[in-house]
Protein backbone atom coordinates (compact mmCIF):
# COMPACT_ATOMS: atom_id res chain seq x y z
CA UNK A 1 0.00 0.00 0.00
CA UNK A 2 2.63 2.50 0.17
CA UNK A 3 3.17 4.73 -2.36
CA UNK A 4 6.60 4.30 -2.99
CA UNK A 5 10.02 6.24 -3.37
CA UNK A 6 9.55 9.89 -5.08
CA UNK A 7 12.97 11.69 -6.64
CA UNK A 8 12.24 15.15 -5.31
CA UNK A 9 12.40 14.99 -1.37
CA UNK A 10 11.57 18.21 0.38
CA UNK A 11 14.91 18.84 2.41
CA UNK A 12 13.61 20.09 5.74
CA UNK A 13 16.32 21.93 7.66
CA UNK A 14 15.22 22.51 11.23
CA UNK A 15 16.02 26.55 12.21
CA UNK A 16 19.01 26.97 14.29
CA UNK A 17 17.51 27.43 17.59
CA UNK A 18 14.68 25.06 17.53
CA UNK A 19 12.00 26.18 20.32
CA UNK A 20 10.11 23.33 19.53
CA UNK A 21 11.76 20.66 22.02
CA UNK A 22 9.92 17.69 21.00
CA UNK A 23 7.15 18.98 19.58
CA UNK A 24 6.67 19.53 15.52
CA UNK A 25 7.06 22.23 13.47
CA UNK A 26 4.17 24.16 11.61
CA UNK A 27 5.65 26.09 8.38
CA UNK A 28 3.29 28.88 6.89
CA UNK A 29 4.40 30.17 3.71
CA UNK A 30 2.82 33.56 3.43
CA UNK A 31 4.35 34.38 -0.15
CA UNK A 32 1.93 31.09 -1.08
CA UNK A 33 -0.96 32.66 0.37
CA UNK A 34 -0.54 35.71 -1.24
CA UNK A 35 0.61 33.66 -4.73
CA UNK A 36 -2.72 32.36 -4.63
CA UNK A 37 -4.74 35.51 -3.90
CA UNK A 38 -3.09 36.69 -7.16
CA UNK A 39 -3.90 34.01 -8.84
CA UNK A 40 -7.81 34.29 -7.73
CA UNK A 41 -7.57 38.05 -8.09
CA UNK A 42 -6.48 37.93 -11.69
CA UNK A 43 -9.42 34.96 -12.43
CA UNK A 44 -12.14 37.41 -11.27
CA UNK A 45 -10.78 40.08 -13.48
CA UNK A 46 -12.63 43.48 -12.46
CA UNK A 47 -14.16 41.98 -9.53
CA UNK A 48 -12.94 42.52 -6.28
CA UNK A 49 -11.24 39.65 -4.78
CA UNK A 50 -11.74 39.61 -1.10
CA UNK A 51 -9.98 37.14 1.32
CA UNK A 52 -11.69 34.16 3.59
CA UNK A 53 -10.14 34.58 7.01
CA UNK A 54 -12.57 33.08 9.86
CA UNK A 55 -11.74 30.79 11.89
CA UNK A 56 -8.24 32.16 12.41
CA UNK A 57 -7.35 32.01 8.37
CA UNK A 58 -8.44 28.50 8.78
CA UNK A 59 -6.53 27.73 11.28
CA UNK A 60 -2.91 29.62 9.61
CA UNK A 61 -3.37 32.34 11.78
CA UNK A 62 -5.51 35.36 11.21
CA UNK A 63 -3.59 38.21 11.18
CA UNK A 64 -0.35 36.99 9.71
CA UNK A 65 -2.23 35.95 6.60
CA UNK A 66 -4.77 39.04 6.45
CA UNK A 67 -1.57 41.70 7.17
CA UNK A 68 0.40 39.91 4.62
CA UNK A 69 -2.78 40.05 1.89
CA UNK A 70 -3.27 43.67 3.08
CA UNK A 71 0.45 44.33 2.15
CA UNK A 72 -0.39 42.46 -1.56
CA UNK A 73 -3.33 45.08 -1.74
CA UNK A 74 -6.32 42.86 -0.52
CA UNK A 75 -8.42 45.06 1.21
CA UNK A 76 -11.79 43.54 2.02
CA UNK A 77 -11.77 40.52 4.34
CA UNK A 78 -14.36 38.32 6.04
CA UNK A 79 -14.48 36.85 9.37
CA UNK A 80 -17.32 34.64 11.00
CA UNK A 81 -17.72 36.08 14.29
CA UNK A 82 -16.94 39.71 15.53
CA UNK A 83 -14.67 38.86 18.21
CA UNK A 84 -12.57 37.86 15.08
CA UNK A 85 -13.54 41.26 13.19
CA UNK A 86 -12.18 42.92 16.49
CA UNK A 87 -8.62 41.09 16.41
CA UNK A 88 -7.94 41.43 13.00
CA UNK A 89 -8.71 45.80 12.93
CA UNK A 90 -6.71 46.21 15.80
CA UNK A 91 -3.72 44.79 13.63
CA UNK A 92 -4.54 45.81 10.41
CA UNK A 93 -6.01 49.46 10.63
CA UNK A 94 -8.79 51.54 9.50
CA UNK A 95 -8.17 50.96 5.69
CA UNK A 96 -9.25 47.02 5.73
CA UNK A 97 -13.02 46.51 5.52
CA UNK A 98 -13.96 43.76 7.86
CA UNK A 99 -17.08 41.73 7.30
CA UNK A 100 -18.74 39.63 9.87
CA UNK A 101 -20.36 35.94 8.17
CA UNK A 102 -22.51 35.16 11.33
CA UNK A 103 -24.36 38.34 10.96
CA UNK A 104 -25.46 40.56 13.68
CA UNK A 105 -25.55 38.97 17.30
CA UNK A 106 -28.17 40.13 19.19
CA UNK A 107 -27.67 43.16 21.34
CA UNK A 108 -24.07 43.34 20.25
CA UNK A 109 -24.44 46.45 16.71
CA UNK A 110 -22.52 48.82 19.19
CA UNK A 111 -19.47 46.57 19.18
CA UNK A 112 -19.51 46.31 15.30
CA UNK A 113 -19.69 49.51 15.44
CA UNK A 114 -17.09 50.61 17.85
CA UNK A 115 -14.91 48.25 15.39
CA UNK A 116 -15.98 49.24 12.22
CA UNK A 117 -17.08 45.79 11.46
CA UNK A 118 -19.85 45.55 8.85
CA UNK A 119 -22.23 42.99 9.44
CA UNK A 120 -23.60 40.26 6.87
CA UNK A 121 -27.29 41.07 7.99
CA UNK A 122 -28.74 37.03 7.12
CA UNK A 123 -32.38 37.90 7.91
CA UNK A 124 -35.05 40.36 8.43
CA UNK A 125 -34.74 40.68 12.55
CA UNK A 126 -30.68 41.47 11.64
CA UNK A 127 -31.76 44.11 9.00
CA UNK A 128 -34.44 46.09 11.35
CA UNK A 129 -32.21 45.81 14.59
CA UNK A 130 -29.06 47.37 12.51
CA UNK A 131 -31.09 49.79 10.61
CA UNK A 132 -32.55 50.55 14.43
CA UNK A 133 -28.64 51.26 15.74
CA UNK A 134 -28.12 53.12 12.47
CA UNK A 135 -30.96 55.40 13.30
CA UNK A 136 -30.41 55.77 16.81
CA UNK A 137 -26.67 56.93 16.33
CA UNK A 138 -27.86 58.85 13.45
CA UNK A 139 -25.24 57.14 10.80
CA UNK A 140 -25.58 55.31 8.16
CA UNK A 141 -23.86 52.63 8.57
CA UNK A 142 -21.89 50.06 5.91
CA UNK A 143 -23.49 46.52 5.98
CA UNK A 144 -24.43 43.25 3.88
CA UNK A 145 -26.96 41.60 2.96
CA UNK A 146 -27.14 37.81 3.13
CA UNK A 147 -29.90 35.83 0.53
CA UNK A 148 -29.83 32.67 0.51
CA UNK A 149 -30.43 30.96 -3.16
CA UNK A 150 -30.70 27.65 -1.81
CA UNK A 151 -28.33 26.60 0.90
CA UNK A 152 -30.82 27.23 3.53
CA UNK A 153 -28.23 27.80 5.96
CA UNK A 154 -27.71 31.64 6.82
CA UNK A 155 -29.73 34.69 4.31
CA UNK A 156 -33.19 35.85 3.93
CA UNK A 157 -35.45 34.03 1.73
CA UNK A 158 -36.72 35.27 -1.75
CA UNK A 159 -40.05 36.81 -0.01
CA UNK A 160 -38.04 38.52 2.49
CA UNK A 161 -35.49 39.57 -0.07
CA UNK A 162 -38.38 41.31 -2.15
CA UNK A 163 -39.88 42.67 1.49
CA UNK A 164 -36.19 44.40 2.30
CA UNK A 165 -35.99 45.89 -1.42
CA UNK A 166 -39.56 47.37 -1.36
CA UNK A 167 -38.93 49.04 2.38
CA UNK A 168 -37.18 52.49 1.74
CA UNK A 169 -37.32 53.70 5.51
CA UNK A 170 -35.46 50.00 6.19
CA UNK A 171 -33.00 50.36 3.61
CA UNK A 172 -32.79 54.12 4.15
CA UNK A 173 -31.87 53.95 7.63
CA UNK A 174 -28.23 51.80 7.02
CA UNK A 175 -25.97 51.83 4.27
CA UNK A 176 -26.13 48.45 2.29
CA UNK A 177 -23.10 47.93 0.48
CA UNK A 178 -23.21 44.38 -0.37
CA UNK A 179 -25.91 42.16 -1.18
CA UNK A 180 -24.50 38.02 -1.31
CA UNK A 181 -25.32 34.81 -1.35
CA UNK A 182 -23.20 31.48 -0.89
CA UNK A 183 -22.84 28.21 -3.49
CA UNK A 184 -24.03 24.87 -2.09
CA UNK A 185 -22.26 22.79 -4.51
CA UNK A 186 -19.19 24.77 -6.59
CA UNK A 187 -16.79 22.34 -5.15
CA UNK A 188 -18.42 20.52 -8.22
CA UNK A 189 -18.86 22.53 -10.94
CA UNK A 190 -20.57 20.46 -13.34
CA UNK A 191 -23.56 20.59 -10.45
CA UNK A 192 -26.57 21.74 -11.97
CA UNK A 193 -27.35 23.32 -8.65
CA UNK A 194 -24.61 25.93 -9.22
CA UNK A 195 -26.14 27.48 -12.44
CA UNK A 196 -29.96 27.04 -10.42
CA UNK A 197 -28.63 29.50 -7.71
CA UNK A 198 -26.27 31.65 -9.97
CA UNK A 199 -29.72 32.52 -11.80
CA UNK A 200 -31.53 33.13 -8.51
CA UNK A 201 -28.99 35.14 -7.19
CA UNK A 202 -29.19 37.47 -10.79
CA UNK A 203 -32.78 37.90 -10.11
CA UNK A 204 -32.23 38.85 -6.51
CA UNK A 205 -29.62 41.35 -6.66
CA UNK A 206 -31.66 43.14 -9.63
CA UNK A 207 -33.79 43.89 -6.70
CA UNK A 208 -31.14 45.98 -5.50
CA UNK A 209 -29.44 47.43 -8.71
CA UNK A 210 -26.78 50.13 -7.09
CA UNK A 211 -25.11 47.53 -4.68
CA UNK A 212 -22.50 45.33 -5.52
CA UNK A 213 -22.99 41.63 -5.53
CA UNK A 214 -21.39 38.50 -4.25
CA UNK A 215 -21.61 35.24 -4.91
CA UNK A 216 -18.76 32.63 -5.55
CA UNK A 217 -16.49 31.26 -2.87
CA UNK A 218 -13.08 29.50 -4.11
CA UNK A 219 -14.80 27.07 -6.21
CA UNK A 220 -17.29 29.83 -7.60
CA UNK A 221 -14.42 31.91 -8.54
CA UNK A 222 -12.72 29.45 -10.72
CA UNK A 223 -15.40 27.88 -12.17
CA UNK A 224 -16.40 30.93 -14.68
CA UNK A 225 -16.93 34.97 -14.94
CA UNK A 226 -20.55 34.47 -14.71
CA UNK A 227 -20.13 33.60 -10.55
CA UNK A 228 -17.90 36.39 -10.02
CA UNK A 229 -20.38 39.57 -10.27
CA UNK A 230 -18.72 42.27 -8.28
CA UNK A 231 -16.48 40.68 -5.35
CA UNK A 232 -15.59 37.08 -5.15
CA UNK A 233 -14.83 35.36 -1.42
CA UNK A 234 -11.97 32.68 -1.69
CA UNK A 235 -11.77 30.45 1.95
CA UNK A 236 -10.06 27.05 1.22
CA UNK A 237 -8.02 28.17 -2.29
CA UNK A 238 -5.82 30.61 -0.93
CA UNK A 239 -4.57 27.85 1.95
CA UNK A 240 -3.73 25.81 -0.86
CA UNK A 241 -6.42 22.91 -0.21
CA UNK A 242 -8.16 22.06 -3.62
CA UNK A 243 -11.49 24.00 -4.43
CA UNK A 244 -12.50 21.09 -6.33
CA UNK A 245 -13.84 17.92 -5.38
CA UNK A 246 -13.00 16.29 -8.53
CA UNK A 247 -10.54 17.97 -10.43
CA UNK A 248 -6.38 18.32 -9.75
CA UNK A 249 -5.61 21.37 -7.43
CA UNK A 250 -4.93 24.37 -9.41
CA UNK A 251 -3.54 25.95 -6.11
CA UNK A 252 -0.01 26.07 -4.49
CA UNK A 253 0.92 24.44 -1.00
CA UNK A 254 0.70 27.02 1.77
CA UNK A 255 1.94 24.46 4.45
CA UNK A 256 4.08 21.85 5.69
CA UNK A 257 4.01 19.92 9.24
CA UNK A 258 7.12 17.98 10.43
CA UNK A 259 6.77 15.75 13.56
CA UNK A 260 9.82 14.38 15.49
CA UNK A 261 11.38 10.90 15.22
CA UNK A 262 10.74 9.95 18.68
CA UNK A 263 12.69 6.68 18.65
CA UNK A 264 12.91 3.67 17.03
CA UNK A 265 11.90 -0.05 17.60
CA UNK A 266 12.34 -3.48 16.40
CA UNK A 267 8.91 -5.90 16.22
CA UNK A 268 9.08 -9.69 15.84
CA UNK A 269 6.51 -11.15 13.46
CA UNK A 270 2.97 -11.37 15.26
CA UNK A 271 3.61 -8.55 17.61
CA UNK A 272 0.91 -5.67 17.59
CA UNK A 273 0.89 -1.72 17.83
CA UNK A 274 -1.07 0.71 20.16
CA UNK A 275 -4.22 0.90 21.47
CA UNK A 276 -6.55 -1.93 20.91
CA UNK A 277 -3.64 -3.71 19.26
CA UNK A 278 -5.03 -3.26 15.61
CA UNK A 279 -1.80 -3.46 13.91
CA UNK A 280 -0.39 -6.77 13.82
CA UNK A 281 3.11 -7.11 11.97
CA UNK A 282 3.38 -9.59 9.34
CA UNK A 283 7.04 -9.77 9.30
CA UNK A 284 10.09 -8.80 11.78
CA UNK A 285 9.12 -5.09 11.87
CA UNK A 286 10.98 -1.39 12.30
CA UNK A 287 8.73 1.23 13.57
CA UNK A 288 9.14 5.28 14.21
CA UNK A 289 7.20 6.95 16.96
CA UNK A 290 6.76 10.11 15.79
CA UNK A 291 5.63 12.82 18.50
CA UNK A 292 2.68 14.27 17.30
CA UNK A 293 -0.91 13.13 17.86
CA UNK A 294 -4.76 14.01 18.55
CA UNK A 295 -4.69 16.90 20.37
CA UNK A 296 -2.38 18.22 17.39
CA UNK A 297 -5.02 17.79 15.14
CA UNK A 298 -3.69 14.64 13.90
CA UNK A 299 -7.23 13.06 13.76
CA UNK A 300 -7.90 9.72 15.65
CA UNK A 301 -9.48 9.08 12.14
CA UNK A 302 -6.05 8.53 10.39
CA UNK A 303 -5.46 5.29 12.44
CA UNK A 304 -4.86 2.13 10.75
CA UNK A 305 -6.07 1.49 8.11
CA UNK A 306 -8.25 4.83 7.96
CA UNK A 307 -10.56 5.45 5.67
CA UNK A 308 -9.38 5.23 2.23
CA UNK A 309 -5.71 4.79 3.58
CA UNK A 310 -3.70 3.94 5.53
CA UNK A 311 -2.30 7.34 5.87
CA UNK A 312 1.00 8.22 5.03
CA UNK A 313 3.83 10.20 6.38
CA UNK A 314 7.49 10.63 4.30
CA UNK A 315 10.19 10.11 6.25
CA UNK A 316 13.93 9.62 4.33
CA UNK A 317 12.71 10.66 1.05
CA UNK A 318 9.82 7.11 1.66
CA UNK A 319 6.88 6.97 2.41
CA UNK A 320 5.90 5.02 5.75
CA UNK A 321 2.26 4.10 6.62
CA UNK A 322 0.51 5.07 9.57
CA UNK A 323 0.15 1.81 11.92
CA UNK A 324 -2.11 1.11 14.57
CA UNK A 325 -4.33 3.56 16.69
CA UNK A 326 -3.45 7.71 16.73
CA UNK A 327 -2.84 8.31 20.21
CA UNK A 328 -2.95 11.82 22.10
CA UNK A 329 0.58 13.07 21.59
CA UNK A 330 2.40 10.23 18.86
CA UNK A 331 1.55 7.81 16.07
CA UNK A 332 3.20 4.60 14.76
CA UNK A 333 4.78 4.25 11.47
CA UNK A 334 6.14 1.46 9.77
CA UNK A 335 9.54 2.15 8.66
CA UNK A 336 10.61 -1.44 7.66
CA UNK A 337 10.81 -0.69 3.99
CA UNK A 338 13.04 2.57 4.65
CA UNK A 339 16.77 2.55 4.77
CA UNK A 340 17.87 2.58 8.45
CA UNK A 341 20.24 5.68 8.03
CA UNK A 342 17.39 7.49 7.42
CA UNK A 343 15.22 6.72 10.11
CA UNK A 344 17.00 7.71 13.49
CA UNK A 345 15.46 9.47 17.17
CA UNK A 346 15.16 13.16 16.14
CA UNK A 347 14.74 13.04 12.53
CA UNK A 348 11.62 14.82 11.19
CA UNK A 349 9.45 12.97 9.01
CA UNK A 350 6.46 15.37 6.53
CA UNK A 351 3.09 14.41 7.42
CA UNK A 352 1.71 17.80 5.58
CA UNK A 353 3.81 19.44 2.90
CA UNK A 354 4.53 19.25 -0.71
CA UNK A 355 4.43 14.82 -0.64
CA UNK A 356 1.20 14.46 1.55
CA UNK A 357 -1.03 17.25 0.78
CA UNK A 358 -3.77 18.42 2.87
CA UNK A 359 -6.48 16.83 0.58
CA UNK A 360 -4.52 13.40 0.50
CA UNK A 361 -4.75 13.78 4.38
CA UNK A 362 -8.24 14.51 3.81
CA UNK A 363 -9.17 11.53 2.12
CA UNK A 364 -7.63 9.36 4.37
CA UNK A 365 -9.63 10.72 7.45
CA UNK A 366 -12.22 10.77 6.04
CA UNK A 367 -13.19 14.90 6.17
CA UNK A 368 -11.52 17.76 4.16
CA UNK A 369 -9.09 20.25 4.14
CA UNK A 370 -10.82 22.46 5.76
CA UNK A 371 -11.29 20.36 8.97
CA UNK A 372 -7.63 19.46 8.51
CA UNK A 373 -6.36 23.17 8.72
CA UNK A 374 -9.03 23.85 11.16
CA UNK A 375 -7.67 21.31 13.60
CA UNK A 376 -4.02 21.87 13.51
CA UNK A 377 -2.93 22.39 16.56
CA UNK A 378 -1.84 25.08 19.36
CA UNK A 379 1.71 22.88 20.66
CA UNK A 380 3.54 23.27 17.21
CA UNK A 381 6.28 25.90 16.65
CA UNK A 382 4.82 28.04 13.36
CA UNK A 383 6.96 29.77 11.59
CA UNK A 384 5.97 31.84 9.17
CA UNK A 385 7.91 32.51 5.64
CA UNK A 386 7.38 36.16 5.04
CA UNK A 387 5.84 37.07 1.61
CA UNK A 388 8.83 39.05 0.69
CA UNK A 389 9.72 42.04 -1.48
CA UNK A 390 7.39 41.28 -4.29
CA UNK A 391 4.32 41.32 -1.94
CA UNK A 392 3.01 44.67 -2.73
CA UNK A 393 1.67 45.06 -6.05
C1 LIG B 1 -16.46 30.11 4.31
C2 LIG B 1 -17.18 30.95 3.33
C3 LIG B 1 -16.57 31.34 2.12
C4 LIG B 1 -15.25 30.77 1.66
O1 LIG B 1 -15.46 29.46 1.19
P1 LIG B 1 -14.28 28.57 0.56
O2 LIG B 1 -14.96 27.35 0.08
O3 LIG B 1 -13.34 28.31 1.68
O4 LIG B 1 -13.66 29.38 -0.51
C5 LIG B 1 -17.25 32.23 1.31
N1 LIG B 1 -18.48 32.70 1.65
C6 LIG B 1 -19.10 32.32 2.79
C7 LIG B 1 -20.46 32.84 3.10
C8 LIG B 1 -18.49 31.42 3.66
O5 LIG B 1 -19.12 31.03 4.77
Amino acid sequence: MSKGTVSEVHAFTPPPEDPARAGGILTIDLGQVVANWRHLKEKAASAICAAVVKADAYGLGAVPVAQALFDAGCRHFFVALPQEGAHLRAALGAEAKIWVLNGLLPGEAAFYADHGLRPVLSSLPEVTEWAAFCRMREMRLPAAVHVDTGMNRLGLNLDEAHRLAGDRDLLGACRLELVMSHLACADEPGDPMNERQRETFAEIRALFPDVPASLANSAGTLIGSAYHFDMVRPGIALYGGNPFSDRPNPMRAVVSLYAPVLMVRRLRKGETVGYGATWRAERPSRVAVLGLGYADGYLRSLSWPARNGPAQVMIGGHYAPVIGRVSMDSICVDVTDVPEDFVERGVRAEVLGPNVTVDEVAKWAGTISYEILTSLGGRYTRLYVPAGNGARS
